[in-house]
């Protein structure tokens, strides 16, 4: 076992790369979230989906808008900058 830090990929979503501290941060944030304003999973997925083919994500970070894009998909208001995902 090592002690190096993990260096997601370029195209890892941030749960994928670091997936227990992640979900346990994401889940806390979505907490927050008034529950008529969540994606419904499916919704979830897909923006997620394309997120992760598109070529602005950097290790979970749309570079178009410097959102964390796993918080963003979560809130049904939300929008992609570059019209990926409604
Ligand atoms: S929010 Fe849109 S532009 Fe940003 S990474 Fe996702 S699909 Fe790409």
């Amino acid at each position: 076992m090592t002690d190096q830090p993990v260096t997601p990929c370029r195209r890892c979503l941030l749960m994928e790369a670091f997936p227990a501290d992640y979900r346990k941060y994401v889940a806390s944030v979505l907490a927050t979230l008034r529950p008529d304003r969540k994606t419904d999973d499916e919704t979830y997925r897909r923006r997620l989906a394309a997120c992760k083919a598109c070529e602005q994500l950097d290790r979970g970070t749309c570079m178009g808008c410097g959102c964390l894009v796993e918080l963003r998909a979560a809130d049904r208001r939300q929008r992609c900058p570059y019209s990926k995902w409604i």
